[in-house]
């Protein structure tokens, strides 16, 4: 077929055959997954740049697989928002976090990620505050992250859903800022807490002026609102050092920790200074 001057989608390639099997594959083995609850939050810490301390921890799903080995959110998580399991998955992560965080010191708060999808369901603030209930675990400690499709979605469920969290307490963090298709006067329509500065502007920092002007201009954004700043993916030292220079309050990175397993995280706080 190579050669014929034409181009066309061609549906059988081998490779694709493949491609849609395994696909298939793993959206039942995720269905399989959730019954079973074997997908579990670990916990990748944010730290004040201040004081150098962990103030909380961003949980992140973790899948381990007996077929597949590990596979990972951006693989899965899209699979589930297509499927709507993402639903069911998110309640449950949500339930284990909870029950997870009660063991932690108090003054931590839990990040959770909840898909755009969710929050086309106007029971959604209903359902997370009846986790919360049930776990015992207080409102104010858990801060949701919201990428910026959620803000553009026309039907206003979005900002019912997250109004009412608002209301009971939690806060709302946009989460890879920059990286969407929000306006600013559409996002900041939406009551914020946080903007997460995303990785990508971050892990540019020591080779690209741009990145550099990007990130200051976010600061000001962040700095002019009453918004705390977060930079995701900090790998390296310069790059630390270069927000702390420009009034960064917090950072989340290799640097300081990747995503543990909730076992795991009595070591971190043993490796910090003066507890
Ligand atoms: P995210 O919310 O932007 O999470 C940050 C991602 O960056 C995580 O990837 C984290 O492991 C990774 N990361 C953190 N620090 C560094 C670093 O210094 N260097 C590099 N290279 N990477 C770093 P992960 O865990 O693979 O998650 C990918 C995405 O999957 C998340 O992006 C989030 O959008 C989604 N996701 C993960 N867990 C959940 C969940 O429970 N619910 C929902 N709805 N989405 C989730
Ligand atoms: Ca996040
Ligand atoms: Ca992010
Ligand atoms: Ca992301």
């Amino acid at each position: 077929a190579q050669g014929d001057g034409r181009s066309c989608v061609r549906f059988f390639e081998p490779e694709m055959d493949m491609h849609v099997e395994r696909r298939i594959e793993i959206e039942r083995e995720l269905r399989s997954a959730i019954t079973a609850d074997i997908i579990e939050p670990h916990y990748q810490p944010f730290v004040s740049l201040k004081s150098n301390c962990i103030i909380g921890f961003e949980a992140l799903a973790r899948w381990e697989n007996r077929t597949f080995g590990h596979i990972p959110p951006d693989l899965f998580i899209p699979i589930a928002e297509e499927t709507g399991l993402i639903n069911a998955l998110g309640n449950q992560l949500l339930r284990r976090a909870c029950f997870d965080a009660n063991t932690w010191p108090e003054m931590f708060t839990l990040a959770f990620n909840i898909s755009p999808i969710q929050l086309r369901d106007p029971a959604l603030g209903q359902r997370i505050l009846s986790i919360l209930g049930q776990t015992g675990f207080s409102p104010s400690r858990l801060e949701i992250e919201i990428t910026e499709s959620a803000f553009v979605e026309k039907t206003g469920v979005a900002k019912t859903v997250m109004d009412e969290l608002r209301q009971a307490g939690v806060r709302i963090a946009l989460d890879d800022f920059g990286t969407g298709y929000a306006t600013l006067s559409q996002l900041l329509s939406f009551r914020l807490d946080k903007i997460k500065i995303d990785r990508s502007f971050v892990s540019h920092l020591d080779d690209s002026t741009d990145s550099q002007v990007i990130v200051r201009a976010i600061l000001g954004i962040a700095n002019g609102f009453g918004l705390t700043a977060t930079a995701e993916g900090v790998e390296d030292a310069g790059q630390l050092a270069y927000l702390v220079a420009n009034g960064c309050a917090e950072g989340q990175g290799s640097l300081f920790s990747d995503a543990v397993p909730a076992a795991g995280i009595p070591a971190l706080l043993s490796r910090e200074p003066g507890r």
